[in-house]
């Protein structure tokens, strides 16, 4: 394959060493081995092995981007000499990517969230001040070390107001950081006194979930949360950790699917799919290689359980993983991580390194002669990466763009193969199932939703946090977990299931948290959001923020859900302002119409549910009955 690199634009030798500390020093002259010309030349290379490289882009731009803080045009001929892509296909793919630049910016960005959760604890007052004190988003400080952003939903509601802190350089990396204060951000913003000490939840004791239990007062999906160091393999071992995988090869691929299939177990990602029967379908594929993914692109507002889980227990997701890709029959499984939950990824990294050091992971595992490995893969701030083919597009290092459906994953996945892809709450649960059979598992919780869930609660309740349940705790239970209203506040409604989710009210608050039971209402589980709003909220500025977030995070792909999305939130701040075309019904009837363009005949389910909220907000909460008389 011939590339005609970006003319006269040579990289440093620090975007040189990082990108060699990734993939190797070049093998040869055209790699860019001694030859400072190369960048102004054709290169060429034949064959397999360069394409084999393609996947390696999303790794590479990221390795760029930390050396200065944005992708330089000397950086990305490299990385297209160094993987043999055309430049245009790697601007194409940095371009997809919230958190890469391709223009100049200073090495620290702080990344603040305006989205619901963090809205309704002052992250637009944030936004705001740092407007005034800053100068508009994107704007440098004064001696030109950093800048700030406004950010969709960083995972963090539980902690809200919250920030994503980018740093570019060695030796440093980037932070979350909780409850902020325009002081704290500052602060962080500051070359000089680059971390914000006081709040910074890079630490563990800073995830630790509130877990309660309102059914048997058992714990099973956060048994290890604040009790065992998740830095440990020892420690984890100590608290039975990897017994799960030990069952697993006693009972064989084949026990472990039958149990998976008597738990009636079903994926707790959003779609609700029965785990054992995909389980099935890849170890029965008849095309070889067969892979696993574990989809932690956890990115939908409100949704922050995957984060916790894998901060506090990630061992627990190694161990999941590799059961799951034994049974499916895989050698290879790839962990996707959004690229905003930077200490879920070290916790995750030092897990899996420590898993293979001590034979968990790689040849012979245990001494069974089973071989598996995982890669970490990080993403890189597009919410539509969450959706599974899009993410291998993501992993094959290409735009997350998703593709048509059939074929299934499980037949045509990743790199084409049969491939399994599970959430990372969905893969802890396996080793509960295997532990204590598929029966035991699938005798607790309800009929059609077994075994235990986590729910994310945030917005006006007293305690936000994580709370594991069994299934069948009714809405105001859960609320109650979490402390219920703040005091003199009243209820004026519920987000289930995050943004594609749904609006319901106090009328709905007995409603069962079960698959059958949110859908017995019109609603849905989705992820496991509850995010609660009191009666002092802006329901019409919540729908409006709903609607720019499908807007921005659209792939562009699909005409319904490209189109459809733009007109949508233009009818909404029509009616928002008194200002229908026609009247305020014609609107309503105009994003009606667009909703059910973008069920039927979008790709994906970003379009399928980008009216959800929307319409259940129109209809339910009545948003826009005052607003527009005509
Ligand atoms: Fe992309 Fe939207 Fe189409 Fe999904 S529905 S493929 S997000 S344009």
């Amino acid at each position: 394959m011939d590339i005609r690199l970006i003319p006269g634009a040579v990289p440093s030798q620090i975007e040189r060493d990082a990108l060699d500390a990734l993939i190797g020093p070049p093998a040869s002259d055209w790699q860019g081995n001694g030859r400072a010309n190369a960048f102004e030349e054709i290169v060429s290379e034949s064959g397999h092995d360069a394409r084999s490289q393609r996947r390696l882009l999303l790794p590479a731009l990221h390795a760029m981007q930390n050396t200065v803080g944005y992708l330089t045009p000397g950086g990305i001929n490299y990385v297209c000499q160094r993987l043999s892509v055309p430049p245009a296909d790697a601007y194409g793919v940095a371009s997809f990517y919230a958190l890469f630049a391709l223009e100049e910016r200073p090495p620290i960005v702080a990344h603040v969230c305006d989205d619901i959760a963090c809205r309704l604890r002052g992250g637009r007052e944030l936004c705001a001040e740092l407007e005034r004190r800053i100068g508009p988003a994107g704007t440098s400080t004064s001696d030109g070390s950093a800048t700030w952003l406004p950010s969709p939903c960083l995972g963090l509601c539980e902690h809200a107001p919250a920030a994503l802190i980018q740093r570019a350089g060695a030796g440093v990396t980037d932070s979350s950081h909780a409850g902020v204060t325009i002081d704290e951000v500052l602060g962080a913003l500051s070359a000089s006194a680059p971390t914000v000490t006081a709040r910074n939840v890079n630490d563990v004791a800073g995830s630790v979930p509130q877990a309660l239990d309102a059914g048997s007062g058992d714990l099973r999906l956060l048994r290890r949360a604040g009790r065992v160091d998740p830095t440990s393999i020892d420690a984890y071992r100590a608290s039975g950790g990897f017994e799960a995988l030990r069952e697993a090869f006693r009972i064989g691929p084949h026990g472990v699917i039958r149990e998976t299939q008597a738990s009636r177990l079903l994926g707790r990602g959003g779609a609700a799919f029965p785990a054992g029967r995909k389980l099935e379908d890849v170890a029965r594929a008849p095309v070889r290689p067969h892979y696993i993914v574990c989809n932690a692109d956890e990115s939908e507002p409100g949704t922050f359980k995957d984060r916790v889980l894998m901060e506090v227990d990630p061992f627990a997701i190694v161990e999941g993983m590799t059961i799951a890709g034994y049974a499916a029959g895989c050698e290879r499984g790839y962990l996707y991580i959004r690229g905003e939950y930077p200490l879920a990824t070290r916790m995750l990294t030092n897990a899996i390194d420590s898993a293979r050091q001590r034979g968990f992971l790689g040849e012979n595992i245990m001494g069974e002669r089973v071989e598996f490995d995982i890669e970490l893969r990080v993403g890189a701030g597009a919410y539509i990466c969450g959706e599974e083919t899009a993410l291998f597009e993501s992993i094959e290092g290409k735009r997350g763009e998703p593709r048509n459906k059939p074929p299934f994953p499980t037949m045509v996945g990743l790199f084409g193969k049969p491939t399994l892809v599970n959430n990372v709450e969905t893969l802890v649960n396996l080793q509960q199932i295997v532990l204590e059979g598929g029966e035991a598992f699938a005798s607790s919780g309800t009929e059609g939703s077994t075994g235990p869930k986590l729910f994310c609660l945030s917005g006006a309740v007293r305690r936000p946090g994580i709370y594991e349940v069994t299934f069948g705790a009714t809405l105001r239970e859960l609320i109650e977990l979490a402390g219920g209203l703040p005091e003199g506040r009243a209820l004026q409604a519920v987000l289930l299931g995050g943004a594609a989710g749904t609006f319901v009210t106090e009328a709905d608050l007995d409603v069962p948290l079960t698959f059958e039971g949110t859908r017995a209402i019109g609603a849905s589980l989705g992820s496991g959001v509850i995010m609660v709003f009191d009666d002092t909220v802006d329901m019409v500025d919540i729908v409006l923020r709903i609607a720019s977030f499908f807007r921005d995070e659209s792939c562009g792909q699909c005409v319904p859900c490209r189109v459809g999305t733009v007109r949508q939130e233009e009818a909404l701040h029509r009616l928002a302002n008194g200002r229908a075309l026609g009247s305020a019904s014609d609107d309503i009837r105009r994003i009606d119409d667009l909703a059910l363009v973008m069920r039927d005949a979008s790709i994906c389910g970003l379009g399928h549910t980008a009216a959800n909220a929307v319409q259940s907000a129109i209809r339910t909460l009545h948003i826009f009955d005052d607003r527009n008389t005509q």
